[in-house]
């Protein structure tokens, strides 16, 4: 039994196939590219979509389906991409019906986070636990909630869009409008811009984080804002939900203990519940899959 999975993000589209034990068995990466009409895009994951099938020879019945996760806002239950800030082009996408109208397989849409939260749950890093949360810091930041075993959806399934919660006002102006939202501070993108600002030539969020770990002072006194903010909206999530862990993939995450020690120790200091403070910080399990593992959770979990 398999589902395919498709991760539709701002910087890159994931497609794969997925077996019942969560293993991505092909998989196809295409930038996105959003100087294109975006149903010249979906044509184009639709194109990969059809080589992978064709690639693996299964046989009938063996594909249950094919989950999308793409960035919100979105309106899960008539399958549109609504109004997303990291897909700006894309408004009022009939994303389901685009990708459903081409193949014998039946789709489903979820939130690119919260399908990632059901990847933790069901072969990563929140297998054991019934209150957890996953959050993504990669083009913008997002997040997927667990709760008492059960994902959250909220009324049109955006619940857990922690990247427009607004955290310091100070910082300047969101896509969504709003001063200080955590995904303008802290996202992949906020990191590489506001970085390249402050050095005066143009680097990647790598680079920064690299100017970060060598001590570049100016870099080191805006890093030290930005995970300090990062703290602090895991500190609201945390004194919210009761949380047992924050699980953080995407991008970014990839930097490893620069990004994930000095969140653990905002945590520990400023947690309400002291219990609370402990609250694991931990990376995905999933590598860079979680996505497309997610996408396919939604048939196969
Ligand atoms: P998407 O947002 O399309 O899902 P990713 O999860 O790969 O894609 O996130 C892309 C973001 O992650 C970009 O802002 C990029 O600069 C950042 N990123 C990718 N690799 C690294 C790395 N090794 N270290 C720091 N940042 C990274
Ligand atoms: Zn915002």
């Amino acid at each position: 039994e398999y589902a395919l999975g498709v991760d539709i993000g701002g910087t890159k589209v994931a497609i794969g196939l997925v077996d019942k034990t969560g293993f991505v068995k092909e998989q196809s990466i295409i930038p996105t590219d959003l100087s294109i009409p975006p149903e010249d895009m979906i044509y184009r994951i639709n194109s990969e979509i059809r080589k992978i099938i064709s690639k693996t020879d299964l046989s009938k019945g063996e594909l249950k389906g094919i989950g999308i996760g793409a960035p919100g806002p979105l309106d899960i239950k008539n399958g549109l991409i609504t109004c997303p800030p990291n897909l700006h082009t894309w408004i009022n996408i009939p994303i389901q019906r685009l990708i459903e109208k081409e193949f014998p397989y039946p789709v489903k849409l979820e939130n690119d986070a919260n399908a990632a939260a059901l990847a933790e749950k069901w072969v990563g890093a929140g297998k054991e636990n019934e209150n957890f949360i996953y959050m993504t810091i990669s083009t913008g930041i997002g997040s997927g909630i667990m709760v008492d075993g059960k994902l959250l959806h909220g009324y049109r399934g955006n619940a857990g869009d922690v990247g427009h919660m607004v955290v310091d006002t100070s910082f300047g102006k969101c896509t969504c409008g709003q001063y200080g939202c955590l995904e303008a501070i802290a996202s992949g993108t906020a990191i590489a811009t506001e970085g390249s600002n402050i050095v005066g030539e143009k680097l990647t969020t790598k680079e920064v984080f690299d100017l970060f770990k060598e001590g570049h002072p100016q870099i080191v006194a805006y890093m030290e804002k930005v995970l300090r903010v990062l703290g602090i909206a895991c500190v609201s999530l945390i004194n919210t939900f009761d949380t047992e862990k924050i699980v953080i993939g995407g991008g970014v995450s990839k930097v490893g203990e620069p990004l994930f020690q000095p969140i653990r120790d905002y945590v520990e200091a400023h947690a309400l519940n002291p219990e609370g403070r402990l609250t694991e910080i931990v990376p995905s399990k999933l590598d860079q899959n979680t996505g497309v593992v997610g996408s396919a959770a939604l048939w196969l979990l």
